[in-house]
């Protein structure tokens, strides 16, 4: 029996462990079913301190995030990436009508981040919490406040219960909201492309490591990633989203960058799941290029030709991809008119804003897809479903990032600490 049962030990579970811990609560389970958690603290791990980068704007205030944002500080102790000359690419971005968000970042890159983790959990354990990794919850019996172990069978009491299982865990999580009888939405997803290209055809990011830009008709810029930098394949039950990462400074540059262009798609009556939607948008793009992620260079797209094998690495298009394996083709037969229209047009105004980024090499990768969560219905402001249920974290929607994820596992938290 355990006064908190934590389920995920990514950002949002470990904000809570240390709030909990640190508010004199000290019979603590974690569990996660993979060796080291699994989201973005282990993968990149590119850390936003300013609102409202990472957090929904209808759960946070400023105040809230920003308070938060300061204990989250101390525990990942950011070192924060220095911003250059900004304010020429913000003036052209206004023009526009494009916005410029700058955010206070920090990067701490693939190779970094199991130890910043190993680190986390260290302190936990010494702290008296106990850690169960590779350790799958299977069930979750309200009634009886008690989760079962997958595998075992094993049985394990709360008093409370944090499920904080992230984006990866919506099947399981809905699973459990429906065993629970917890209402919940699922009706938004992020759909677009990774667009790689030169650095010097994108030098923003020598300023700025993650501009985020703002476009008309709900496009931005996300998870931009530059020096030691890659693209790589995720998969998904039906289909592979692509994604991007980044090595550490010491790791030596590839000469790209590579960032997504994502819409931002909200579904109506009749069709309401963002994840069915998107999993139709992935086979769709599965079937068109044989079961890998698509990719076209600008050249061809401009000029409405599918890029093929043959031509991919011609003049011009002078950098190879690093995402191997993507086959090249035409990415117009699979995105949906309105989401690429859209992108597209946001795509040359970025082009205006920093001159080069539609070089006939740059490559659109396609799909990348960023389903949203469950959003549960709360029954207060510390994300609580029943009486001592708590789901926080990017599976409940309460954020988008590491950081915000961290400061929704202590909104949690202090529902539990507070009574
Ligand atoms: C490849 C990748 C790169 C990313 N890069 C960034 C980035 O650079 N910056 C950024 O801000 N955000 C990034 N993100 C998003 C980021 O991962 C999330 O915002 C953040 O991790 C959410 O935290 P969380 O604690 O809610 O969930 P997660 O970090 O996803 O952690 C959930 C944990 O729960 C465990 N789990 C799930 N179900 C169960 C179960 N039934 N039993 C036991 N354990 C379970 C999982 O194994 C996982 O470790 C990235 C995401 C991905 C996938």
């Amino acid at each position: 029996m355990y006064d908190v049962i934590i389920i995920g030990t990514g950002p949002a579970g470990l904000g809570a462990a240390f709030y909990l811990v640190e508010n004199g609560i000290r019979s603590i389970l974690m569990v996660d079913k993979s060796r080291l958690c699994t989201g973005g603290l282990r993968n990149d791990c590119k850390q936003n301190y300013t609102f409202p980068v990472g957090f929904p704007e209808d759960l946070w205030s400023r105040e809230e995030a920003d308070s938060l944002l300061e204990d989250v500080a101390c525990h990942l102790e950011p070192r924060y990436e220095e911003h250059g000359n900004v304010e020429i690419f913000r003036k052209r971005a206004e023009k526009l009508g494009v916005k410029m968000l700058t955010v206070r970042q920090s990067h701490v890159g693939t190779d970094k981040s199991s130890a910043l983790i190993r680190d986390l959990l260290a302190k936990l354990d010494s702290s008296g919490v106990e850690i169960r990794l590779s350790t799958e919850v299977s069930e979750v019996d309200w009634e009886n406040s008690s989760v079962t172990i997958a595998g075992t069978g094993e049985s394990l009491i709360f008093h409370n219960l944090i499920a904080a299982p992230g984006r990866a865990g919506y099947e399981w999580l809905q699973q459990i909201m429906d065993t629970m009888g917890v209402k919940y939405v699922d009706n938004v997803v992020d759909v677009g492309v990774r667009v790689e290209a030169r650095e010097d055809n994108y030098p923003v990011v020598r300023d700025y490591y993650d501009p985020k830009f703002i476009f008309p008709d709900g496009v931005r810029t996300f998870c931009t990633n530059s020096g030691a930098a890659f693209v790589v394949q995720e998969k998904y039950q039906n289909y592979y989203s692509v994604n991007g990462h980044a090595m550490s400074r010491e790791k030596k540059s590839t000469g790209l960058v590579n960032f997504a262009m994502l819409k931002t798609i909200t579904l109506t009556d009749p069709v309401v799941s963002g994840h069915q939607f998107a999993d139709a948008l992935g086979q769709m793009a599965m079937r068109l290029s044989g079961g890998k992620p698509m990719m076209q260079r600008v050249g061809d797209f401009r000029m409405g030709k599918r890029s093929k094998a043959s031509t991919f690495n011609d003049d011009l298009y002078d950098f190879a991809p690093t995402l191997k394996g993507a086959t090249p083709g035409d990415i117009s037969l699979a995105v949906p008119s309105k989401i690429l229209r859209d992108i597209w047009r946001s795509m040359k105004m970025l082009d205006t804003i920093v001159p080069g980024i539609l070089h006939p090499s740059s490559i659109l990768y396609y799909p990348e897809i960023k389903t949203y969560a469950n959003r549960p219905e709360f029954i207060d402001r510390h994300f609580r479903v029943k009486r001592n249920v708590f789901i926080a974290g990017d599976g409940a929607g309460t954020s988008r990032g590491i950081t915000a994820a961290w400061a929704s596992g202590i909104r949690a938290a202090r529902g539990i600490v507070n009574g």
